[in-house]
C-alpha cells in the first residue's frame, strides 16, 4: 500500500480537531512514553503541550544530543534555474510571475560550486524550477556528475519524476531528494497549484517512495507552513515520516521546517504558526522521532535559528543565496524573461527592469532570506554554542567499503 493510500484512511482532520482542546497532563504522558503514535503527537502539538514547552525543549535537546552529538551538519543551496512550467501562488518562480530567469550552464554550475567548496561546503543542495525545456533529466545528471567528484554529498530539490527517471541521478551520484509536498490539504492544493503538472496531488505524495524505489539514500519532507492549519500540517507530517520509516527503512529520513518567506508575486500567508508554536512543533517531531534529521533553512532570522540550535535542530543551511548565479554572477548575461515557454530578451520583455548595482546577479530569488550572515559567521555561531559545525558527513566510498 503506497503512503497515498494509507493517508486516505488516517483520521488526520479529526486528530487536529481533537488537538485543539488537548491538555497540559495529555501532553505529559505522551512525552513520557517511549512510542509515540499520532494521537500522542496531537496531544504534543496541542495548546496543552505549550504549557509543558520547557520540558519538551529539555526533553528534546537531551534526545538530539544522545542521537546525534552535538554537531550540525551545514549544507548550501545552489540555484542551477528559476525556470518554471507550474503556477504556485506562493512562489517567486511562477511561471507567470515576470520575473528575471535564467537557467546555467555546466560551467557556469561548476563556478558556483567552487565558490561553495572555497566556503567550506561539502554538502549541497542542487535547487532548479520544473521545466523540462530548460531542466532536462540530462542536464540533471550531468550537474551531478560535475560535482559528485569534488562534493561528496549532492542532494536535489527538483520536480518529481519516476523512479526509472531518477536512476541515472543516483547512478551519478546523487544521494538525497527532498520532495516538499507544500500542503498536505488536499482542497488548498488545489487552490494553490493553479497550472502545470504539480497539480497532481497525489504524484506528488508518492514521490519520496518512487525515489527510494531509484536509490536515493536520504528522503526529505515537510509541508510549507503558512498555507493551511500547522496542526493539521504536522499531523500529516509525522503519518508521512512514519510511513517512510516503516517502508523505505534504509534511507535517511529528514524533516524540513519552511515557512513561508516574502518573494515575488507578494503572496501573503493564508495562516500563521508563532515561533513559540514552531518551537513546540520541532520538540514534538524531535520526541516522535528520535532518529530523523531536522533542517533549519535560513528562511528564518538569526535570533531564532540559534536559539533553535540546542532544541533538535541537526541541518542547517548558510550563506544562501535563492536565485541561480547568486554566489558568483555566474549567467549574468543570459538573464532574460520567458513568456510561455519562450526566451524574451530583457529590452523586448514588458515589465523589464534596470539592473541592480552591487548585486553579483539580477536573476530573481525564490524567497527573501531570514539569515543574512556568512557560513562562517554562523558556523562560529554554532561552536560559541558549544556545537560542532559540520562540512562533510557522508561519503559513497565508504558506503561501497561497509556494503
Ligand atoms: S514552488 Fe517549485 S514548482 Fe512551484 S513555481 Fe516554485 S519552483 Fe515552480
Amino acid at each position: 500500500m503506497s503512503f497515498v493510500a494509507e493517508f486516505n484512511s488516517l483520521p488526520l482532520a479529526e486528530l487536529a480537531k481533537k488537538s485543539l482542546s488537548g491538555t497540559a497532563a495529555a501532553a505529559r504522558a505522551a512525552a513520557g512514553k517511549s512510542k509515540i503514535n499520532l494521537a500522542d503527537f496531537a496531544a504534543l502539538i496541542s495548546p496543552g503541550g505549550g504549557e509543558i514547552l520547557e520540558t519538551l525543549g529539555h526533553r528534546s535537546r537531551q534526545i538530539t544530543q544522545q542521537r546525534f552529538g552535538k554537531v550540525i551538519r551545514l549544507f548550501a543551496p545552489l540555484y542551477l534555474s528559476n525556470e518554471c512550467v507550474n503556477n504556485c501562488s506562493y512562489c517567486g518562480f511562477s511561471r507567470d510571475n515576470p520575473i528575471l530567469r535564467v537557467t546555467l550552464s555546466l560551467d557556469e554550475v561548476r563556478r558556483e560550486a567552487a565558490e561553495l567548496k572555497k566556503q567550506g561546503f561539502r554538502n549541497i543542495l542542487l535547487v532548479a524550477g520544473e521545466h523540462p525545456k530548460f531542466v532536462s533529466n540530462n542536464y540533471l545528471r550531468d550537474c551531478v556528475a560535475a560535482l559528485h567528484a569534488e562534493c561528496p554529498g549532492v542532494s536535489l530539490e527538483v520536480g518529481p519524476m519516476e523512479a526509472e527517471e531518477y536512476r541515472p541521478l543516483v547512478a551519478a551520484g546523487a544521494e538525497g531528494l527532498i520532495v516538499y509536498q507544500e500542503t498536505y490539504d488536499r482542497a488548498v492544493y488545489a487552490e494553490m497549484h493553479t497550472a502545470g503538472p504539480k497539480r497532481n496531488f497525489d504524484w506528488r505524495l508518492e514521490t519520496p517512495e518512487r525515489a527510494y524505489a531509484a536509490g536515493f539514500r536520504r528522503l526529505g519532507i515537510s509541508p510549507l507552513y503558512g498555507l493551511a492549519d500547522w496542526r493539521y500540517e504536522a499531523l500529516s507530517l509525522a503519518a508521512h515520516a512514519d510511513y517512510l520509516l516503516r517502508h523505505c527503512w534504509k534511507a535517511a529520513i529528514n524533516i524540513g521546517l519552511p515557512r513561508l518567506r516574502p518573494c515575488a508575486g507578494e503572496f501573503e500567508p493564508l495562516t500563521h504558526i508563532t515561533d513559540r508554536e514552531f518551537v513546540q512543533l520541532i520538540c514534538a517531531l524531535r520526541l516522535t522521532f528520535p532518529d530523523v534529521s531536522i533542517t533549519l533553512s535560513t528562511r528564518e532570522n538569526p535570533r531564532l535559528r540559534d536559539g533553535l540550535i540546542p532544541l533538535g535542530i541537526t541541518n542547517m543551511s548558510a550563506g544562501a543565496r535563492t536565485e541561480p548565479g547568486g554566489y558568483t554572477g555566474a549567467g549574468r548575461e543570459k538573464i532574460h524573461q520567458t513568456v510561455r515557454g519562450r526566451v524574451v530578451e530583457l529590452d523586448a520583455a514588458a515589465g523589464e527592469r534596470a539592473p541592480v548595482a552591487n548585486r553579483p546577479t539580477n536573476a530573481t530569488g525564490q524567497f527573501n532570506i531570514g539569515d543574512e550572515r556568512t557560513p562562517v559567521e554562523v558556523a562560529e555561531r554554532i561552536r560559541q554554542l558549544g556545537y560542532e559545525p559540520v562540512w562533510k558527513d557522508w561519503d559513497a566510498a565508504l558506503t561501497t567499503l561497509t556494503a
